[in-house]
């Protein structure tokens, strides 16, 4: 072994950097594919109000079985469509149709739809609004159901326009998000100024509070802040119920996490949904 380390390390280390650069070729090809047989899916998380633990909203996350390679993961996929362009084409899948569903979910429960939006397809910033525009006025669904998350990437290397982008969004009534706060490098006040008006605090956070006293002060810090500066916080990742407890009693309002439910199909979540209003009437 130490042999072979020695002596066909290089090698073995130009076998994995090749196998790495096949997986990326294969799913280029594949993506491709996947787009134009419509086999992407979009899958629906419910964002629940912590003290209530009513569903108040969705988040779309995109799904990819491949028939050869099985379930790619979007933290794999999105990556490769933003290097080779195809991050236009599913960003404008998933927001067709996660504001379509999100239209017809409205005579069920006013639900606001997050959607996830890359920095990538903000290069096309106009052509991006526009299509905003467009999709809400086919699918009927008001601007204020849709809630635009992005990562603080987007701030980094700002285009000129970004700003006047972004307040002109907010002031159709669109809720802008910062997704994965606490793993970028953003104040809270710039933020803000910015026109954020909430974020999701990451859920490494969460996940590692019961055994980091420092990630737990890092969020109790974070909601603090989020409620001096009147910003809404949605906690991910909430696994377990003392998480939940914990955050809703240092004013988190909102949640979202496998306690709750994993991301599940449009079929799956009308169903969440109508349970939800059967209990509701029964227990009015
Ligand atoms: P994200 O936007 O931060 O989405 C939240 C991720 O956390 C999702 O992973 C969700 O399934 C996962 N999650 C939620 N609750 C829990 C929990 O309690 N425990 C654990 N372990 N995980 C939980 P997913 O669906 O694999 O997506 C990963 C990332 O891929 C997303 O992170 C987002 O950055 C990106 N992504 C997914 N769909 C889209 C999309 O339509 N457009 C863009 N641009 N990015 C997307
Ligand atoms: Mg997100
Ligand atoms: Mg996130
Ligand atoms: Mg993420």
């Amino acid at each position: 072994r130490a042999k072979d380390a020695g002596r066909n390390g290089f090698s073995f280390y130009n076998d994995s950097m090749n196998q790495d650069i096949q997986r990326k070729l294969t799913l280029n090809v594949r993506l491709h594919q996947a787009i134009s047989l419509d086999d992407i899916e979009i899958y629906y998380q419910p964002i629940l109000d912590l003290a209530s633990r009513k569903i108040i909203g969705a988040e779309a996350l995109m799904r990819w079985t491949d028939s050869e390679l099985g379930v790619v993961s979007p933290d794999e996929f999105i990556p490769l469509a933003e290097k080779n362009g195809l991050i236009h084409k599913l960003g404008d899948i998933v927001l067709q149709r996660a504001c379509s569903q999100a239209a017809s979910w409205q005579s069920i429960t006013p639900l606001k739809m997050a959607i996830n939006f890359s920095s990538v397809q903000f290069r096309y910033s106009e052509q991006l609004q526009a299509r905003i525009v467009e999709v809400l006025a086919q699918t009927g669904l008001p601007a204020d159901k849709l809630d635009m998350e992005v990562t603080e990437s987007l701030l980094i290397d700002q285009e000129s326009g970004l700003m006047t982008m972004l307040a002109y969004l907010k002031q159709l009534g669109i809720e802008m998000s910062i997704d994965d706060f606490g793993t970028g490098y953003s104040a809270l006040s710039y933020l803000q100024k910015f026109s954020f008006s909430k974020l999701k605090i990451d859920r490494a956070f969460i996940n590692k509070m019961a055994s980091s006293k420092s990630d737990k002060a890092l969020v109790t810090a974070i909601l603090a802040m989020a409620k001096s500066l009147e910003m809404k916080v949605v906690a991910e990742g909430i696994e377990d119920e003392q998480q939940a407890q914990f955050l809703q009693s240092h004013g988190c309002e909102f949640g979202q996490g496998y306690l709750f439910s994993r991301p599940v199909t449009a079929e799956a979540f009308t169903q969440l949904l109508m349970e939800q209003e059967s209990l509701g009437v029964a227990t009015a």
